[in-house]
Order: C-alpha cells, then sequence, then structure tokens
C-alpha cells in the first residue's frame, strides 16, 4: 500500500535541509519505495502565509499522513509575536494533536568525527545510543501547578509530578519495541529511592520486562544515569525515562557527540506514526548560504524508513550511505576540523544519493 509522507520545511535552513532529504526519498522511491508526497507548512512560514503557524489545512494533512518529516521552525523575525503566534507553537501543536508521546532521540558518533566531542575519542568513537523520553505527560503538564503567595506573604512555586500506570506502560512497550530492533538491551531510569511516582515506574516497567524476555532490562537513578552517560556512555543501548529526567539526559547524550547537525530524532504516536525531525533549530545565522549540514535531516528519512514504514532495509542503506560520505572525507562546515576541505548543503545530499547508487 503507498504511504504518505508529509513534507514540512518550516524556516531558516529548514527548506535547504529538507531539499537533500527528498533526494534521499526520491531516489528510494526509483528503486521501488511505494510512498506519495504532500507538502504543508509550519512554523513562520505559515504564519507569514495564513496567519497562523500550524494551519488547519496543515493538521489535516498530517493526520491524513503515515509519517511527517520536518525541517525547523523559528526565526528573529517572529519573536515579537504573541506566544500563541510564535513558529515553536505550530510544532508543539502538531505534537499534542497527533498525540506523539513517545520521543527518540539517537546520540550517534560516527567514528570519522570522534574530534568533534569534548569527550576522549576512545571515550566516544562508535557510541550509538537511543534515548526513548515519555513526550506528554510527567512534571511539564501534571497538575496542580503554578506560584501561590502563602499566610505569610512569602511566594512558594509548585509542580505535579504525575504518571498513570497506563502512561508508563505506553512508553515502556514503545522503548522495548525499539530495544528488540536494536542491541535488545534496555535501561529505564528513574529516582524510586525517592520518588513514589518513579518507584511505579519502576514496577510497571519490571512487569512489562517479563513480557519481553529477549531483551535485557536493566534500571538505574537519574543522577548515576547522568554520571555514567560521560563516564562510559557506549555501556547503554536504549534508555527509557520520563519527560523531565529524558530532556535532560536527551541534551547531555546528543551534546557528547559534539555535532548538532548530525542528530535525528522522531516523536511517535501510539500506532507507529511519527514526525522526524533534526535535532537542531532552523539556524538563521547561517540561513540562504547553503553551506548548512543536511545529514540530521537525512538520518531523519532513515529513522521515519525504520519506525514507520517499516523498512528497516532502506534505513540501514541510507545510514550506511551517511558513513561512506564521511569516510570519504566530505564535511560541512559544522563538523569539519581547522584546515579542512567543506563542501555545500547541495553536494553532501548529492554525495549520500551517489553513495546509495553504489551500492547497487
Ligand atoms: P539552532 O539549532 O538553530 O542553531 C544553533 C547553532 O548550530 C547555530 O550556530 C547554527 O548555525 C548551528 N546549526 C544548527 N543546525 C545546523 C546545521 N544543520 N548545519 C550547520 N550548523 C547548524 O539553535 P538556535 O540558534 O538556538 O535557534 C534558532 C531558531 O531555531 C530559534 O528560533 C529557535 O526557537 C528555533 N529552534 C527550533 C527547533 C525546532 O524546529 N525543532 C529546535 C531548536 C530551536
Amino acid at each position: 500500500m503507498t504511504q504518505k509522507i508529509l513534507i514540512l520545511q518550516g524556516d531558516g535552513i529548514g527548506p535547504e535541509i529538507v531539499a537533500e532529504a527528498v533526494k534521499v526519498l526520491h531516489w528510494l522511491v526509483g528503486e521501488g519505495l511505494d510512498i506519495e508526497f504532500d507538502i504543508g507548512l509550519i512554523g513562520g512560514s505559515a504564519y507569514d502565509a495564513s496567519g497562523h503557524p500550524l494551519p488547519e489545512e496543515t493538521l489535516q494533512q498530517a493526520r491524513a499522513a503515515d509519517a511527517v518529516l520536518l525541517g525547523a521552525v523559528g526565526g528573529p523575525q517572529y519573536e515579537s509575536l504573541e506566544r500563541s503566534l510564535r513558529p515553536e507553537q505550530g510544532l508543539l501543536g502538531l505534537r499534542s494533536e497527533l498525540k506523539l508521546f513517545s520521543n527518540l532521540r539517537p546520540a550517534i558518533l560516527y567514528p570519522q568525527l570522534a574530534e568533534a566531542s569534548t569527550l576522549k575519542p576512545e571515550v566516544v568513537a562508535g557510541l550509538d545510543i537511543m534515548i526513548v523520553r515519555e513526550l506528554t505527560g510527567g512534571i511539564y503538564f501534571g497538575q496542580p501547578r503554578g506560584v501561590r503567595t502563602l499566610e505569610n506573604g512569602e511566594k512558594e512555586g509548585f509542580n505535579t509530578l504525575v504518571y498513570r500506570e497506563s502512561e508508563i506502560e505506553r512508553i515502556g512497550r514503545s522503548a522495548f519495541e525499539i530495544a528488540r530492533q536494536r542491541g535488545k538491551r534496555l535501561c529505564s531510569v528513574d529516582k524510586a529511592n525517592v520518588l513514589e511516582v518513579t518507584e511505579l515506574w519502576r514496577q510497571v516497567m519490571t512487569r512489562l520486562g517479563a513480557e519481553y524476555p529477549d531483551v535485557e532490562l536493566s534500571h538505574m537513578y537519574v543522577d548515576n544515569a547522568a554520571m555514567q552517560l560521560v563516564r562510559e556512555p557506549k555501556q547503554f543501548d536504549v534508555m527509557v525515562t520520563g519527560n523531565m529526567f529524558g530532556d535532560i539526559l536527551s541534551d547531555a547524550a546528543a551534546m557528547l557527540t559534539g555535532s548538532i547537525g548530525m542528530l535525528p530524532s522522531a516523536s511517535l504516536d501510539a500506532n507507529g506514526k511519527g514526525m522526524y525531525e533534526p535535532i537542531h533549530g532552523s539556524a538563521p545565522d547561517i540561513a540562504g548560504q547553503g553551506i548548512a549540514n543536511p545529514l540530521a535531516t537525512i538520518l531523519s528519512v532513515a529513522m521515519m524508513l525504520r519506525y514507520s514504514l517499516c523498512e528497516a532495509g532502506c534505513a540501514g542503506r541510507v545510514e550506511a550511505a551517511v558513513g561512506k560520505v564521511l569516510d570519504r572525507g566530505l564535511r560541512t562546515p559544522d563538523i569539519a576540523t581547522e584546515g579542512q576541505a567543506t563542501v555545500n548543503t547541495a553536494d553532501m545530499g548529492d554525495a549520500v544519493v551517489d553513495a546509495l547508487a553504489e551500492e547497487n
């Protein structure tokens, strides 16, 4: 059955990097991949065209699609808009409307780029971790929340860390399934020694573990997990955790790799439908210059093939092609070491397509 991909270029470097990812998809279509494209507007460009960062039409297109590929949104020209009209609200709106509760953030460091990390190359070269973060619950959404004034006049801020069994089970299943497709090791991160809600988290994960005997489940307190990520990150395969812990750990893990232009991400719903995007933003400082690194977006396509389109073979080919262009020394300026020759955005996209074609 033909699967439908919605392409949302967004703002800044969005159109430049998405164009290269679409080149890769077109090449795969030529090889028999059965997909069709739809194109929509989001973020600042949607605001410019329609007065809203997430037009109703885009929402309908996204609901009708099997997967969404997004560039990035935002730009200084939109910063003075009222909050509900800012580009980022388009993105947040789409995530919540599509109920994308499972956020997959890989931290991959291609051995060829080990010098880009702030850690020693031997600690990070070949790093390949997947952090699965719960995205629509936990302390970022829990009620009650606010700032109140106490009887003595002092102010008190409060938020609520709350997870239902069903929410934990849902993200747990998502993580176990992903671990099954990778190295079959899952580390659940909590603070069960202090927080009752994460004691429940650990119980549910343990219960679920019995249903996935082929996946080795371990548990780790979040403070230790933070420490282990910088001490010996290659010990991890898949990590699963709640919204706030995941927010912090996934940023730390991404920075282990030192190259923001290389990292893809996915946000999935309960049926595997997903939105795929690079972790970086719209980079207004380099927009329009044709020098942005398109590899994070191309690797987002690989994730889309693997997690929404059930095309693991194609996903592997795209990832291998990216490895090959790096082996050959092709570098956009963000991943080049001093004095190294660089290529532009379109050349990098073409090189990935050429590397794909060579495999045939
Ligand atoms: P950014 O990620 O856009 O840029 C940070 C730095 O990394 C910049 O120097 C930029 O040039 C560089 N960079 C980013 N992507 C690159 C790439 N593919 N190739 C080469 N260099 C790259 O973060 P920022 O500057 O803090 O934010 C810029 C805008 O993006 C803001 O409006 C912000 O709100 C928005 N933003 C959007 C998203 C998203 O769409 N998911 C995420 C983060 C930030």
